[in-house]
């Protein structure tokens, strides 16, 4: 879709490098537009899915703008859960990876602090996690954020959602004031639009806006149908889908938790190697089901959309 190719957009040569390395032959529209602005130093504010592209949207641009030999953090970016904090994390890693001696450290909470206090004590150029964790190795001075250059809030709106504004914008206040901002979120409704412009306003300045609206992507990737069914007969009518459609894996999604379990068992009883995925798990568990649906030990994950959100499993046909 667009005209420049990653060379002709000004990146670092080290980080071209890495992107040729995993194979990206053109910018997808979020990074054809977010590139430039970000390289020009510009704060950002991003509205696009997951899936298109928006992590090295912001990730390629910001390695290409910090001094890789200094350890210090130098970027920062906040993500709603452990499990984008992660994926976010092996972006970086991945993008990053043809610089020599430089360290990406994901922090989340529901992990021991000391393995964490080791690694920012060891010196990271980028660190990416949850807010409340964050917030917590801030107050104790285990992260110092001085030579911090630019911050990322991915998934704001979620971020939002979950009620982690007061440790974000606690964080942004410890931020030095010149630091570049870039702000996610998803396509959503009107209210919680809102509440993201008025956050996007309050710590944004002459902020470019990139736009990318969802169904582009929908219409491009996956084809979608509906089956009406009387309710005692839906599970009848997944099952025959199962067997029909030629599937490696798949995401179920269902509207409670109590449905993961539910369906999960029943699935399970037919013969297919299933897991649900909601919130009522605890970290550990909900990446573990992740890893194992990675990994082929399960083929099905049954989730609330909520615990779902964000995931980019290559595996899901
Ligand atoms: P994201 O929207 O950041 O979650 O990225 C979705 C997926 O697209 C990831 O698996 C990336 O590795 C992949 N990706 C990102 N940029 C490109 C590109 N320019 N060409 C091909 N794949 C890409």
């Amino acid at each position: 879709m667009s005209e420049l190719s990653f060379a002709e957009l000004g990146l670092d040569p080290a980080v071209l490098e890495a992107v040729s390395a995993v194979g990206y032959e053109t910018p997808s529209p979020i990074q054809a537009q977010a590139i430039p602005a970000l390289l020009a130093g510009n704060h950002l504010l991003g509205v696009a899915q997951t899936g298109t592209g928006k992590t090295a949207a912001f990730a390629l641009p910001l390695l290409s703008r910090i001094d890789a030999s200094v350890t210090d953090p130098q970027i920062l970016v906040l993500a709603p859960t452990r499990e984008l904090a992660i994926q976010v994390a092996e972006a970086f890693t991945t993008y990053a990876s043809k610089f020599r001696n430089f360290h990406v450290l994901p922090i989340y909470g529901g992990q021991d602090f000391y393995p964490q206090i080791k690694g920012l004590r060891r010196g990271a150029q980028v660190i990416v996690g949850t807010p409340g964790r964050m917030l917590d190795h801030l107050r104790k001075g285990t992260l110092k954020l001085d030579s911090l250059k630019a911050l990322v809030l991915d998934e704001a709106d979620e971020m939002l959602r979950m009620g982690f504004i007061d440790d974000v914008e606690a964080i942004l206040a410890k931020t030095p004031e010149n630091c570049q901002r870039a702000l996610f979120s998803f396509p959503t409704r009107r209210s919680s639009d809102l509440q993201i412009k008025k956050v996007a306003q309050t710590y944004l300045r002459n902020a470019t806006e990139v736009r990318i609206e969802s169904e582009t992507r929908t219409v491009e990737r996956i084809s979608q149908f509906v089956l009406p069914v009387y309710a005692e007969r839906k599970l009848d009518a997944l099952t025959r889908i199962l067997e029909v459609e030629p599937i490696d894996a798949a995401i179920i999604f269902v509207r409670t938790k109590a449905e993961t379990t539910m369906l999960a068992e029943k699935l399970s009883a037919r013969g297919h190697a299933v897991a649900p995925l909601s919130g009522d798990l605890n970290q550990r568990q909900r990446e573990q089901t992740v890893e194992d649906l990675k990994r082929g030990k399960k083929d099905i994950i049954i989730a609330t959309d909520v615990a779902a959100r964000g995931l980019d499993v290559s595996r899901i046909t």
